[in-house]
């Protein structure tokens, strides 16, 4: 029977239904899943070292085959496990400290894989970190018994019951017919502009490496070449998605054809109380050329928290106001809208402009007057949640449509909104800057105005590194801070809230803080509050009658308290750069001096820390964020509804990216919905692939 790849597992050869489960375990089901189960990583002759080559202080990997081994008790009745390998080089000791069960898991006569650091102890000894049994004792098939002849050997994902080993069995048992079931949908010439092999040779490449003709193989590796055709495909699916969206979004329907009439956003520049930076002048003009093109605007304006974005988003709602249109502002809580309604209403009392404001809390008789004064279109500027979006909610002409931290929203909430009107424009915000590569990864459908400069007179917000012996210095500090009437955030990691550890911690942290900073009042906000608790708790906090608030990562696109100048972060190694970024832009929102103090013991956490304490500009911290995570999981992977590019690497990869625009994009001129038949494949791949993806990407 031709293999197919949706052929379920059971039926390769070597797998039955025991082995399928266990494949299951990996998520893998089908041939097409277990081709995409790839190598995590390669072993050749430029990765392994020569046991007589290991010297003491060296990190090294290396293969050898166990010619002894047992446990031995120390006086301390630590038990360590040890063993010596050898390989046609020499040998060497292993210890293993506590771990004497691995005396049950290796055996005299294997072949093992070991990585770890060599010390000097009677001799060079490594301590493993890792080890890898590469072959049985009483193995007949050779196949693996030497790496340094030149072979490479790939490193599957493993799990329980099902090892790397047997995994490599099984792809190496029934690659030809899998290889034989795969279809390269990418059509010749895209590959050829993008320089790739096909895919059936990139997915040969990455399971059967070749071996290198003179050993050392010569870096990349072969498999490289497979790798970097998958990542292509990635992306390139990922461009059709983003370029089909694009295309629905700004040529499928015309947008408002604006004019620019120079009167209300004139009026607002004269009775601006400051002057715009360069970055909110090219933003506001970009903004504007869009809105009075026939094209429909679809836009994100990224730029750190304070960088000014409601001013900008302000231009582009007058000018829709100034031409008989209304403008919507939806921001993801009710303090964030009663806040940006309070900034809106400053600005606007020069031009005798009111936004109206339409929040779950009014009463329904407030709300129903609202909804009945959008509806007649006396409201020109509305302000709101996602009340906005309820069917009652009408609007009279909707010109345009601003969503504040917009990976907030779901797909259908935002689109919710903008089908309240007859194809409005629409303009995106983000406090999540991300690197350009990115972005065009993720909202390659979206035009992109960034705001980099910070408006004059804000000083950055001093960060330092500390250690938990500055702890009682640091809550004096808050103590002092408090009494001066300032406030302050300390922030608990709660990476998952699942963890009933962790947030346990927090809650125990908030009690004794209480204690501790006595008279200063103490909140605590957590994600498992419900959302109209943790609303209480916020206000209460920048109502001033809570002076140190506890919060888990929630406040992260929480509230705007310029009075709170001090963030403390408890093991901020535990998060990522930029949320480290986006919590520290909770502070600095005033005129006071401010501090965000990182709170660690973790001596191999603290270099990393000490690189952002340094850095202030978001753009670039989301690069140095990139690179931290390098390839895997995406930088927004989580905001932008879990697209994660297994096999691209941003930093290596950036040319795929522009090839993979262009040629997506060239694609999608010539077959708008990939409807020719020789288009069928790659469209039924891109629906497998993005089920949600398609959507995602439809209103940006
Ligand atoms: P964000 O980008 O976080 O939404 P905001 O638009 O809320 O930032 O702006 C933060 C604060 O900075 C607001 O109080 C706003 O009035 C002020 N602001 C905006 N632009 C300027 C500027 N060019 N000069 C001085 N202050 C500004
Ligand atoms: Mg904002």
């Amino acid at each position: 029977m031709a293999l197919r790849l949706d052929t379920p597992v059971q039926f390769l050869k070597g797998v039955g239904p025991r082995r399928a489960e266990q494949f299951a375990r990996l998520a893998v089901h089908t041939v097409e899943n277990l081709l995409y189960h790839t190598p995590h990583r390669y072993l050749d002759a430029t990765s392994v070292t020569p046991i007589a080559r290991v010297t003491v202080g060296q990190e090294v990997t290396l293969v050898g085959r166990v010619v002894s081994k047992g446990v031995l008790p120390t006086r301390k009745r630590l038990r360590i496990f040890r063993a010596i390998l050898k390989d046609e080089t020499g040998v060497i000791e292993c210890a293993w400290p506590g771990q004497a069960f691995l005396d049950r898991a290796i055996e005299v006569g294997q072949l093992l894989l070991v990585t770890g650091p060599v010390k000097y102890y009677h001799g060079r000894q490594i301590a493993p970190r890792e080890q890898i049994v590469l072959e049985e004792a009483d193995s007949t098939d050779s196949a693996d018994s030497t790496v340094t002849g030149g072979r490479v050997i790939p490193i599957y994902p493993a799990t329980e019951g099902l090892s790397h080993r047997v995994v490599r069995r099984i792809l190496a048992d029934n690659l030809d017919p899998m290889l034989d079931a795969v279809d390269d949908v990418v059509p010749p010439a895209v590959q050829r502009a993008a320089g790739v092999v096909s895919l059936c040779r990139a997915l040969e490449l990455v399971h059967r490496p070749p071996a290198a003709a003179t050993p050392p193989a010569p870096p990349p590796g072969d498999w490289e070449q497979g790798r970097r055709r998958l990542a292509f495909d990635e992306l390139f699916d990922l461009q059709l998605v983003v370029a089909r969206a694009r295309y629905l979004a700004t040529h499928a329907t015309r947008g408002q054809q604006f004019e620019n009439r120079r009167q209300l956003t004139t009026a607002l520049k004269d009775a601006l109380p400051f002057e715009l930076t360069a970055g909110q002048k090219r933003a506001t003009r970009e903004i504007i050329a869009d809105m009075t093109s026939a094209k429909r605007m679809h836009r994100l304006l990224m730029g750190d928290v304070g960088a000014g974005k409601t001013v900008v988003a302000l231009f582009a709602m007058l000018l829709a106001v100034e031409n008989d249109g209304q403008a919507v502002l939806m921001a993801p809580t009710e303090l964030l809208a009663e806040q940006h309604a309070a900034t809106l209403s400053r600005l606007l009392a020069p031009l005798g402009l009111v936004p109206d404001l339409l929040i779950g809390r009014l009463s329904n008789g407030e709300k129903r007057a609202v909804r009945a004064r959008i509806a007649s279109g006396e409201t020109r500027l509305v302000v709101g949640t996602h009340a906005l979006i309820e069917e009652t909610t009408a609007f009279q002409r909707l010109g345009l449509v601003v969503i504040d931290e917009q990976h907030r929203f779901g797909v259908e909430q935002r689109a919710a909104l903008i089908d309240k009107g007859e194809a409005p424009e629409v303009l995106l915000l983000s406090a999540t800057p991300i690197p350009r590569t990115l972005a065009l990864t993720l909202y390659g459908d979206l035009d992109i105005s960034e705001l980099r400069d910070k408006p004059p007179g804000r000083s950055d917000v001093k960060t330092g590194v500390r250690s938990s012996r500055s702890r009682a210095r640091i809550y004096q500090f808050l103590r002092d801070e408090c009494a001066a009437g300032r406030q302050a955030y300390v922030v608990y990691p709660v990476i998952d809230e699942s963890e009933q550890l962790d947030l346990k911690a927090a809650t125990r942290m908030a009690g004794e803080l209480a204690k501790t900073l006595a008279p200063a009042t103490v909140g605590l906000v957590h994600g498992r509050m419900k959302a109209d608790e943790r609303d209480l708790v916020m206000r209460r906090f920048r109502d001033r009658e809570i002076g140190v608030l506890v919060a888990t990562t929630v406040i992260e696109v929480g509230i705007d308290v310029p009075n709170a100048t001090v963030m403390v972060i408890e093991h901020p190694e535990r998060f990522g750069l930029a949320q480290l970024h986006q919590l520290r832009g909770r502070v600095g929102r005033g005129a006071d001096e401010s501090h965000c103090i990182l709170l660690t013991d973790n001596v191999t956490a603290a270099q990393r820390l000490k690189t952002f304490a340094g850095e202030t500009d978001g753009f670039r911290i989301a690069e140095l964020d990139l690179k931290e995570r390098g390839m895997g999981e995406l930088a927004g992977a989580r905001q932008s509804g879990g697209i994660t590019l297994r096999y691209t690497n941003l930093e290596m990869d950036g040319d795929l990216v522009g090839v993979a625009q262009r040629e997506a994009r060239a694609l999608l001129a010539a077959d708008p919905t990939l409807g020719r038949r020789d288009h069928a494949g790659l469209r039924k791949r891109i629906e497998r692939r993005y089920e949600r993806g398609v959507e995602l990407f439809r209103v940006g």
